[in-house]
C-alpha cells in the first residue's frame, strides 16, 4: 500500500538533510589526531561505480548474475513509465535490489531536461522516485541519472535525490564539485570499448584517489535500439581486473559511494576511554541517523603490545583488522556514523622464545580471521619469516577448495586479505596456508 504521507516526510526530511549538508559540508569534519577515516572504504585507493541505463533486459539477465559472481555491485538506473520500450521488470529489479544491488532513477519517460520545464522536470523526479519506492522494498532510492546526460535544475534535483549522474568523461574528484552532476564514462562502441580502455580509468582514479563512473547501457548488442552496447566479456575482464586489484579499487553502487563521500567529510571521530586493553571510541557525523549507513574505515595506530584486535559498535561485531608494516601498524575496523560507541578491544602480543630484531619478523603465523562468524567478508591475517611462495586457500568440511586467496611470492612481515563469501552458503571453512614448510589451518564460521 502506497502512504504518501510517510512518503512526504521522508522527502521533507531529505531537503532538510541536503541543506544541512551543503552548509557544513566542508567545514565539519573533526576527527581526532589519533584517527584518520579512510578516502574510501578498506583505505582503497579509488571508488568504482558500474551503472547501467534504460532497463535493457541483458543488465537483469547476464549483469547482474555476472557481478554477484565477483560478490560485486551495481546501480540500474530505471526508467519508471509502463510505456518506455523497455518496461521496468520490477520482480527482477526487486531481487536485485535484495541481493544489495542499487536501483535508482532515469526519470519516468527519459526525459530531456534541457527541453523541460520546471514544473515538468519536478513531475519526472518525484514521480520515478515515488514509483520506485513503491516497487522496492528494502532501500529508498537517492540517486537519479539524467537521460540524454542533460542536466537539470540542481536546485530542485536536490530536493529529491542526494547525487545525479551526467556523463561528462572524468574521473570525479574525491568530493566531488557538483553532487548534481557527477561525472561518467560513455562504455561500449561509442566511448570505452575494451577493457584495457576502461581499466586505464579506473587506474587514473586511483592515481587521484577518486571516483571513476562507468556508463553502460545494452549488453552484447543483442537488444535492438540500445545505445552504445558493450560485449559481456569487456565488463567480465573489467571486473577481475578490479578482482586482482582488491587494495585499490572499491566497487559499489553510485548511491552507496555517495553516502560514503558525504559521511566522510561530515564525520567526527573522538576517543573517549582506553585502557591496556580497549579503546572506546565515538563516530558521529550531523547527516541523521538511519539513513546514510554505509560504514566509514577508520584507523589508528596499533597500542604497542597489541598482536588482534576485535571492533565492537553497539553490540554487534565490526570488521577490523591490523595493516601496515612491523614498525607502523594500524587497528583498521569500520564503523557506522551515529551507530553507537565503538569499542576496540586489543588482544595482548604473547612473547615466545627469544626477542627478534625490530622489523625482522623470525616466525611464521596464521592468525584467527577478524570478523568470525562473518558476513559475507572477514579478514584473515598471516606472519611470514622469509621471502618465498606463499599459498592461502580456503576449504570446505569436505575438503573441497572453495578459494585462492593468496598464491604468490611474498614478503617476510605481516601480511593480510580479504576474503568475501557472498557466493559460499552457512557452513564451516577452513583456510590454511603453506610457505616453505610451514603449514597450518584454521577454522572460520560464515553465518548468512
Ligand atoms: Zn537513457
Amino acid at each position: 500500500m502506497y502512504d504518501s504521507h510517510n512518503c512526504n516526510c521522508r522527502r521533507l526530511w531529505l531537503v532538510i538533510a541536503s541543506l544541512l549538508f551543503l552548509s557544513v559540508e566542508c567545514i565539519s569534519q573533526t576527527v581526532n589526531d589519533t584517527y584518520e577515516i579512510a578516502p574510501w572504504q578498506g583505505f582503497r585507493s579509488a571508488a568504482i561505480s558500474y551503472t547501467f541505463d534504460d532497463n535493457c533486459p541483458n543488465q537483469l539477465g547476464i549483469a547482474v548474475p555476472m557481478f554477484d559472481q565477483f560478490g560485486y555491485k551495481l546501480t540500474l538506473f530505471t526508467v519508471t513509465s509502463p510505456t518506455w520500450g523497455w518496461k521496468a521488470d520490477w520482480s527482477g529489479l526487486q531481487k536485485a535490489a535484495s541481493e544489495g544491488h542499487e536501483i535508482a532513477s532515469h526519470t519516468v519517460t527519459h526525459a530531456n531536461f534541457s527541453t523541460l520545464a520546471d514544473s515538468a522536470q519536478k513531475t519526472e523526479l518525484e514521480s520515478s522516485q515515488d514509483t520506485i519506492n513503491v516497487h522496492i522494498a528494502g532501500q529508498r532510492c537517492i540517486t537519479i541519472a539524467y537521460p540524454y546526460c542533460a542536466t537539470g535544475n540542481s536546485a530542485m534535483v536536490a530536493n529529491y535525490y542526494l547525487a545525479a549522474r551526467g556523463c561528462s568523461g572524468q574521473v570525479v574528484s574525491k568530493t566531488p564539485a557538483d553532487f548534481m552532476n557527477i561525472s561518467s564514462f560513455v562504455c561500449g562502441n561509442q566511448g570505452l570499448n575494451t577493457s584495457t580502455a576502461m581499466e586505464s580509468k579506473a587506474d587514473e582514479a586511483a592515481s587521484v584517489n577518486g571516483w571513476c563512473v562507468y556508463l553502460m547501457h545494452g549488453i552484447n548488442g543483442t537488444e535492438p535500439g540500445a545505445y552504445s552496447p558493450i560485449s559481456q566479456d569487456t565488463i567480465l575482464a573489467t571486473l577481475q581486473y578490479m578482482k586482482n586489484n582488491p587494495q585499490k579499487f572499491w566497487v559499489a553502487p553510485f548511491g552507496t559511494v555517495t553516502k560514503y563521500i558525504r559521511e566522510r567529510n561530515s564525520a567526527s571521530v573522538s576517543e573517549s576511554s582506553s585502557s591496556a586493553d580497549s579503546v572506546v571510541v565515538q563516530v558521529t557525523d550531523k547527516l541523521g541517523s538511519g539513513y546514510f549507513d554505509v560504514p566509514l574505515t577508520i584507523r589508528r595506530p596499533l597500542p604497542e603490545k597489541w598482536d588482534s584486535i576485535l571492533v565492537l559498535q553497539n553490540g554487534g561485531t565490526m570488521s577490523s583488522w591490523i595493516s601496515g608494516t612491523d614498525t607502523a601498524r594500524y587497528a583498521v575496523f569500520e564503523a557506522v556514523p551515529n551507530g553507537g560507541n565503538v569499542t576496540i578491544v586489543g588482544k595482548t602480543r604473547v612473547q615466545v622464545g627469544v626477542r627478534s630484531l625490530p622489523n625482522v619478523p623470525s616466525t611464521f603465523a596464521l592468525y584467527q580471521n577478524y570478523p568470525n562468524p562473518f558476513n559475507p567478508t572477514t579478514r584473515i591475517g598471516f606472519r611470514i619469516a622469509d621471502v618465498g611462495f606463499v599459498s592461502l586457500k580456503v576449504y570446505d568440511t569436505l575438503g573441497r577448495e572453495v578459494a585462492t586467496l593468496v598464491n604468490r611470492r611474498e614478503n617476510p612481515g605481516y601480511h593480510t586479505v580479504s576474503f568475501n563469501a557472498a557466493g559460499l552458503s552457512s557452513g564451516v571453512y577452513f583456510y590454511a596456508i603453506q610457505a616453505g614448510s610451514f603449514n597450518i589451518s584454521r577454522r572460520m564460521v560464515l553465518i548468512k
